[in-house]
């Protein structure tokens, strides 16, 4: 196992008082494996990402447990968690143009990282430099090295962004919306080069995105969120195929289908609840239309619904539904992998 969350919650500070922004996640991240996070803007997912990567406000509340090379991250002080970030684990974010420094040539920037993490020679910095670049398809690498962001296209600086993530070989990369800026072109190669470095390095990919596109194109695993919870999480076929939860099910109808005609995508009336206004129960209850009376005060245990598939929703309970196989409020991991 690469990366383990047990039960992770995450409380941030607004106008003076703490709400809860994650609450009680449970995941699991192998290695040569995509796990796609998914669901609308403030579900979460990116706040998941900066919890797995220590990023988080000064007095920001982590509880649970993050562990990674079966070590427990949430422990690591702040030197600790220096040291792997950036080289056990990498992170990528949407917009490179505001990560890279305009400042310092690209070469410049990738070489950080192993200044920093690494003890190689001056020489040997500039011949991993070249070969970074050369491994994420860019042309003419010694030139390239000596330009600055702002005469790159957007694709290429994303490229400049997985090389400075590459360049010691982490053993997990946290994705953040790495395509939304780039167009769908630039976004296939862009997903195509991730695909073979995870594949060639053995890494596990966490891929944060709201494109079920793009989750269908990299990810085997998919885990859904809603309002901070996960409220699914199955293999990508079987997601695909075979949706359970009723969000998640509103979700493949928002997107457009080779070979279907349809007058109107489906999309899903309503808002996601604001964090310090949660409902008692299932947090999707105001916008579902299979809510049940149930659905409003008792939120919906996690159970399994088949192979590797296991969701939260009340639909699915063993005394309600088609169902089998309740597994009280344990959390999703322990749905699916007992
Ligand atoms: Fe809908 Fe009830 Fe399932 Fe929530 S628990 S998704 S309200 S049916």
């Amino acid at each position: 196992m690469l990366l383990e969350l047990n039960d992770v919650s995450l409380e941030l500070k607004r106008d003076g008082k703490y709400v809860r922004i994650l609450d009680q996640i449970s995941f699991q991240v192998n290695k040569g494996e995509t796990v796609g996070i998914v669901g609308e803007s403030g579900c979460g997912k990116s706040m998941t990402a900066l919890s797995i990567m220590k990023l988080l406000p000064e007095k920001a509340k982590l509880s649970g447990s993050v562990k990674f090379n079966n070590d427990e991250v949430t422990k690591f002080s702040r030197r600790e968690m220096e040291k792997v970030r950036g080289n056990k684990m990498s992170m990528i974010f949407q917009d490179p143009l505001t990560s890279l420094n305009p400042l310092h040539t690209v070469g410049r920037q990738i070489e950080e990282t192993l200044v920093l993490h690494t003890k190689l020679t001056k020489e040997q910095r500039r011949e991993r430099v070249i070969q970074l670049l050369k491994e994420v398809g860019l042309p003419r690498a010694e030139e390239l090295a000596m330009e600055f962001p702002h005469q790159l296209s957007g694709g290429m600086r994303q490229r400049i962004m997985i090389a400075i993530a590459m360049a010691c070989n982490p053993s997990l990369l946290v994705c953040d919306e790495p395509t939304t800026a780039l167009d769908v072109t630039v976004q296939a190669q862009i997903l195509e080069l991730m695909n073979h470095l995870k594949k060639v390095n053995d890494m596990g990919i966490i891929m944060i995105t709201h494109d079920l596109g793009v989750v269908a194109e990299v990810c085997d695993r998919v885990v859904v969120m809603y309002a901070g919870k996960i409220i699914e999480e199955a293999d990508v076929k079987e997601l695909f195929l075979n949706p359970k939860h009723p969000y998640t099910k509103g979700l493949l109808e928002s997107i457009p289908k080779l070979g279907v005609r349809k007058e109107k995508l489906g999309s899903i009336p309503g808002m996601v609840p604001s964090p310090d206004k949660m409902p008692a129960g299932c947090r999707f209850y105001e916008r579902c239309s299979s809510a049940m009376d149930i659905c409003k005060g008792a939120v919906p245990p996690i159970q399994s619904v088949g192979e590797n598939h296991a969701t939260a929703c009340w639909l699915y309970d063993g005394k309600r539904g088609e169902q089998n196989g309740t597994t009280g409020s344990k959390g999703l991991k322990t749905a699916l992998h007992h």
